[in-house]
């Protein structure tokens, strides 16, 4: 019943429209709610009909979607979520982790990720997709990343006093990318920490980067010329992964997780990095490989030619004062 005709609403609008002699094409995003079964008032149908459309549009557009209860206590549960989020940034709650880069052929550390953490009271730990996500939805994106970068560069600024030619990764989100404030918000940071900015690494997705690719272009021109690294994170996971890579200037690939499971046996994930290695080498950009979790897929990885490492085999993310510790001189990297 229902998805037949949902269906059929959609197919309709498939067909291109004739306007002005322009060719248009529409779609639709439908939600739906039922009269007695999740709503008696108007008002309730209306609003769960909406929410039920956001879902729909959130799952990619032309579709539909089915109001649920389910559904609504996931938005009863962000909206909660949101609220908290809101006061623990107020209150400078989130922490930030750092998880160590590891250059195998000098075994060192030569840097770090910055990964934000929260931990909500009654709700325990949040993990950082879904409170970024919240925070991406709701703007709270921006006084986020203030506070990340505000806490990983005072970390990072002792290390990087340390040991000059240490670096650090900090993530971008989609909206922070957007955002008019990011290039004043990192020139006031790098100049408030006295940061070499050519030791940050920007790490933007390349799902973020593909989605808007002519915004992404420019901004990322405009940060490399204040000094800072572009790194592309989750490589592989995009469409169109390899063509694009000429046209700009990246410093950095990071080869994604999923590549590296059953690196051991697919000889199929075999060929995949070895041949993003390749175009790597070609182009002059530096890899990392994410999310080495043994060292069977170490010594697999090796075999391909990888020299970088981040993954829980060598450490996890770690508070600060994890880092202090393994900076001490003379620690050497845990592995051989
Ligand atoms: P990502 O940037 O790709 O970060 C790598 C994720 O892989 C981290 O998850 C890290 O803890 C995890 N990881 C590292 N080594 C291993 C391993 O060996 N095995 C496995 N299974 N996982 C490993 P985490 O911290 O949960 O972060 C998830 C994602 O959330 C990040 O993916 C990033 O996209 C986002 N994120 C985290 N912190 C921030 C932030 O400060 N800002 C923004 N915009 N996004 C962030
Ligand atoms: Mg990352
Ligand atoms: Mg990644």
């Amino acid at each position: 019943g229902i998805s037949r005709f949902c269906n059929k609403q959609l197919k309709l609008l498939d067909a291109p429209f004739m306007l002005n002699g322009r060719e248009l094409n529409v779609t639709a995003s439908i939600g739906v709610s039922v009269y007695g079964e999740d709503a008696q008032t108007t008002t309730d149908l209306i609003r769960n009909a909406d929410i039920a459309m956001y879902q729909a549009k959130k799952r990619g557009r032309n579709q539909y979607a089915i109001f649920s209860s389910e559904l609504h206590r996931d938005i009863s549960e962000n909206i909660e979520i949101e609220n908290r989020l809101r006061l623990a940034i107020r209150k400078r709650q989130i922490e930030v982790y750092f998880q160590p880069q590891v250059q195998l052929m000098h075994s060192e550390i030569v840097g770090f990720e910055a990964l934000a953490r929260w931990t909500d009271k009654e709700m325990g730990v949040i993990s950082p997709q879904k409170f970024i996500t919240i925070a991406e939805d709701t703007g709270l994106i921006s006084d986020l990343g203030d506070l990340i970068l505000d806490k990983a560069l005072s970390q990072f600024k002792q290390w990087h006093e340390a040991k000059p030619s240490l670096t650090l990764s900090v993530n971008l989100s989609a909206s922070q990318l957007q955002d008019d404030d990011l290039i004043p918000l990192l020139k006031r940071k790098i100049s408030e920490f006295a940061i070499n900015p050519h030791q940050i690494k920007l790490e933007i997705t390349e799902d973020i980067f593909i989605s808007n690719i002519d915004t992404s272009i420019q901004i990322t021109s405009q940060l490399k010329k204040l000094g800072f690294q572009i790194s592309l994170d989750d490589f592989g996971t995009g469409y169109s992964s390899l063509s694009y890579l000429k046209d700009f200037d990246i410093d950095e690939l990071k080869i994604d997780r999923s590549f590296v499971d059953h690196i051991e046996t697919s000889e199929r994930n075999k060929a995949i990095v070895s041949a993003m290695l390749v175009m790597a080498h070609v182009l002059s950009i530096d890899c990392i490989v994410e999310g080495v979790e043994t060292e069977q897929q170490l010594i697999e990885l090796q075999k391909l030619g990888c020299t970088l490492f981040q993954g829980y085999f060598f450490y996890r993310p770690m508070p600060a004062n994890g880092i202090d510790l393994l900076l001490q001189p003379d620690l050497p990297v845990p592995i051989g």
